[in-house]
């Protein structure tokens, strides 16, 4: 059995995902302690420049035209045979929009298990061990893969995106692409508006989530960020409200942030947010819920009501 560990690419308006250098770092780790390689995968039309900033043993590059767009079906056209052929021990997948939809066609196609939500992979005697998240976070499972082989989908930020320590530049290997399949055609893509913020650029951000209770008590957030410098966002129910633009919503379906600081207010920590936050320098998380999963992430914590610390943090901070 090849000890393989093959990375899907994630790469946008010509730049590769923060979440694939996530994963060629972790890739490296394990090829490194199965004795295998770290081989990325690299799908587009005229991307293969980048494959050369991509730390891993060896890249294996598609380049066609009906990859320049993400395509469910086009993707797992061009990723069947790669895979069917090199049978790596473990196919990484961001655990995003068009990965979880590639990793569960690739699963069914090649009768391959797949463990998605994923906070960790790791190798040991017995082969790849997996701790993925059930149940928005309340449960942490322990995956192994029968067979030994398998494909896993990982939650942004599980690892450092550290990529500079792969030692020069992937072999490239360019391989023909499958028929295209036209399946699914992609249309365009739809962009957020320019919010008032851009809370990707903030360093310090004051994220509230559902235990706010009432739209009015948004006033005390904001008056605790503007003591600490920093903005508002929120989780998924707030923006969904209506109480704080789209733009201001952290997580899955949101944005993806990593600030010096962010707390995390009446958040209860599930996996679609975590996988926009848990980059972040600094997680401080305040919930009145002491078996709330963002405790598993938060460097520090307090279980507390937010309505009780949020204003006593203001003044102390002298807002
Ligand atoms: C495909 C998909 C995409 C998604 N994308 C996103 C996304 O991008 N971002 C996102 O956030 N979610 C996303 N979600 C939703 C996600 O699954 C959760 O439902 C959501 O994150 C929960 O938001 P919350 O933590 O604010 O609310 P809840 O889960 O309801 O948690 C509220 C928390 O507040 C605490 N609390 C209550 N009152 C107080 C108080 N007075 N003081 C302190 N704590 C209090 C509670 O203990 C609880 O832990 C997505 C879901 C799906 C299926």
């Amino acid at each position: 059995m090849s000890a393989e560990i093959l990375v899907l690419v994630e790469h946008r308006d010509g730049a590769v995902l923060d979440t694939t250098h996530e994963l060629l770092g972790r890739a490296r780790t394990l090829a490194a302690a199965s004795g295998g390689e770290a081989v990325a995968v690299l799908l587009g039309s005229g991307a293969a420049g980048l494959a050369a900033g991509l730390g891993a043993a060896r890249a294996i590059v598609v380049d066609d035209p009906g990859l320049e767009s993400f395509s469910p079906s086009a993707y797992q056209a061009a990723l069947v045979p790669l895979v069917r052929e090199r049978q790596p021990v473990i196919v990484l997948i961001s655990n995003s929009g068009p990965g979880m939809d590639v990793a569960a066609g690739l699963s069914a196609a090649l009768d391959l298990p797949l463990a998605a939500y994923a906070t960790d992979v790791t190798m040991d005697a017995q082969g790849p061990l997996v701790s993925s998240q059930l149940y928005a976070g309340k449960i942490e499972a322990k995956v192994r893969f029968s067979g030994g082989r398998g494909i896993v989908t990982v939650i942004a930020g599980s690892f450092s995106g550290d990529s500079t320590a792969a030692g020069g530049s992937p072999a490239v290997e360019v391989v023909g692409a499958a028929a295209t399949d036209e399946r699914i055609r992609f249309v365009g893509l739809i962009r957020p508006a320019a919010g008032d913020v851009d809370i990707t650029r903030e360093s310090v951000l004051v994220s509230v989530g559902r235990g706010i209770g009432e739209q009015d008590n948004l006033e005390l957030v904001e008056a605790l960020a503007a003591a600490l410098g920093g903005a508002v966002s929120s989780s998924r129910p707030i923006a969904d409200l209506g109480w704080l633009p789209r733009t201001r919503q952290v997580g899955k379906s949101g944005l993806k942030v990593k600030p010096k600081a962010y707390l995390a207010l009446g958040i209860s920590g599930a996996p679609e947010h975590l996988e926009g936050m848990r980059g972040a320098e600094l997680i401080i998380a305040v919930n009145s819920d002491p078996r709330a999963p963002i405790f598993s992430v938060a460097h520090y914590g307090a279980v507390a009501d937010l309505l009780d610390v949020v204003p006593a943090l203001t003044a102390r901070l002298g807002g």
